[in-house]
């Protein structure tokens, strides 16, 4: 591969559509959220997509058609791939390779035990990789990864049989929300790829220019600068969560209501509406250990990033915050029963990774709280977190009897409950709604003492 056309050619806010695109064939390492997302898009794209997963347990589902988690319009999606016969699983990289033009990597990132990321799934994918990758194959890295990555992986490549073989290294990382994946897979705001080989630059956005069918803007810049974009943009993120919940725990003491505030800053557009709702903290896979290694990464370098350590000490207190909210309305923990709604780590999905509502639940199993809890998809994999934790069959069940009902995760369908019914069942008619769920107005008419975040 050359690097015959200059990637400033290449760079343009909205990448031109020029000429008639054709389906390729795409190897996809990896069967989680991003690449179970990525390949049945890109199958419903138009390509020729195999999916490889290690796991026994989760391909033979995926054989069969059925998502290993609860993920909305997935599961329909895989299945509509795999019978339009686009889309296929299997754990045999060696054959999965063969003949693909790109091999996107979406294997987990985890936190090592230094605090910084753990690449030894990439790592281990990379060198199987080395033995059979064929000449001009095109190596995607989805994954988040830390800056210097790309780099990295090409010198495993290169100190391993493949110097002088034609490949390249392109980052392409991945921006889509849990709950929303599908929706954001196909309605990207942007789409960015960092890569030194115009060629394999230019064929990763041919891969998405085939199937939106709208204009997305397009980065494209070089390795680095593509793994630098990922960890910026989920450090700002979390301080935006941060800081809200910050205004909410002030407005408080102050007897403001945060809403009312959140509402006019946001309209501001250097501030923007969104993520401005405050709650108990943020969660899910990727914000604790992406600060973790941007925090890392500069202090590698002799430099502190001041504002993402501090988001992530503020996300830990809001946790504690929440538990004291509790204590507030039942007195003393020992011994109280604790009704908990939600687990996941935000709606729509089943995913607890990380979810504040785990720490809460920890926190107060930790302080002899009795905590039944239901969640509408993420029972299972809350148990696998907290053994302890006793799961109820339904929301009524939860509550039934309890001191206080916490609600943890905005699923829309806590507001339909019977508040009237719960009134009457609970032991005592305390809610703490660290969503912000519910009318504060109708709950106190029912009788309820009633908590939110920043609405005291
Ligand atoms: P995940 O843990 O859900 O999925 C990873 C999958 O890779 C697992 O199914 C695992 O069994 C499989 N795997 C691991 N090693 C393998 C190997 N050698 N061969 C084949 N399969 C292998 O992870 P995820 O949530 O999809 O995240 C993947 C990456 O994408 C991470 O770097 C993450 O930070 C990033 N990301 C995640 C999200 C998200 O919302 N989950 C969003 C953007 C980016």
């Amino acid at each position: 591969m050359t690097q015959s056309k200059s990637m400033k050619q290449l760079s343009s806010q909205f990448f031109e559509n020029n000429g008639p695109l054709k389906g390729i064939n795409i190897c996809v390492i990896g069967g989680g959220f991003v690449g179970l997302a990525s390949a049945a898009g890109f199958a419903q794209f138009g390509h020729a997509v195999v999916c490889v997963e290690k796991d026994s347990r989760r391909l033979e589902q995926l054989m069969k058609g059925q998502l290993p988690f609860f993920e909305p319009e997935l599961e329909e999606l895989i299945l509509r791939s795999i019978q339009a016969k686009r889309l296929s699983f299997t754990a045999d990289l060696r054959q999965a390779i063969k003949g693909q033009r790109a091999i996107f990597i979406t294997v987990g990132t985890p936190t090592g035990a230094d605090g910084r990321t753990d690449l030894s799934a990439l790592e281990e994918v990379t060198l199987s990789l080395s033995e059979v990758l064929e000449p001009d194959q095109i190596i995607v890295l989805k994954s988040t990864v830390p800056v210097g990555t790309g780099k990295h992986i090409e010198s495993i490549l290169s100190q391993n049989g493949r110097k002088n073989k034609p490949f390249a290294v392109v980052n392409n990382p991945e921006f889509l929300r849990e709950g929303n994946a599908v929706n954001d897979f196909f309605r990207p705001q942007r789409i960015v790829i960092g890569g030194s080989v115009s060629e394999a630059v230019e064929l990763v956005a041919n891969i998405y220019k085939l199937g939106m069918s709208q204009p997305v803007p397009f980065v494209i810049t070089n390795n680095e600068t593509a793994e630098m974009i990922k960890y910026a943009s989920n450090a700002f993120l979390a301080a935006k969560v941060g800081y809200v919940n910050e205004l909410a725990g002030l407005c408080d003491l102050l007897g403001v209501n945060v809403l009312e505030v959140a509402r006019a800053i946001g309209l501001d557009p250097r501030i923007g509406s969104e993520f401005l709702e405050p709650g108990p903290g943020w969660g899910g896979s990727c914000f604790h250990k992406d600060l973790k290694e941007f925090s890392g990464l500069a202090e590698s370098k002799g430099y502190s990033l001041l504002i993402t350590a501090a988001v992530l000490a503020s996300n830990d207190r809001q946790h504690n915050l929440v538990v004291e909210k509790i204590k507030k309305l039942v007195g003393t923990l020992k011994g109280s029963k604790i009704g908990v709604l939600g687990l996941a780590f935000k709606a729509n999905t089943s995913d607890v990774r990380e979810s504040p509502a785990i720490a809460v639940v920890k926190n107060l199993l930790e302080q002899g709280a009795k905590v039944t809890a239901f969640d509408p998809k993420a029972n299972g994999a809350a148990k696998e977190h907290l053994p302890a934790l006793e799961i109820a069959e339904s929301p009524y069940d939860t509550i039934r009897d309890s001191d206080c009902l916490v609600i943890l995760t905005e699923w829309r369908e806590f507001q339909l409950l019977d508040f009237k019914l719960i009134f009457e069942t609970m032991r005592r008619p305390n809610i703490v709604d660290t969503r912000n769920l519910l009318t504060p107005e109708l709950l106190s008419r029912f009788g309820f003492n009633y908590t939110g975040m920043g609405q005291t």
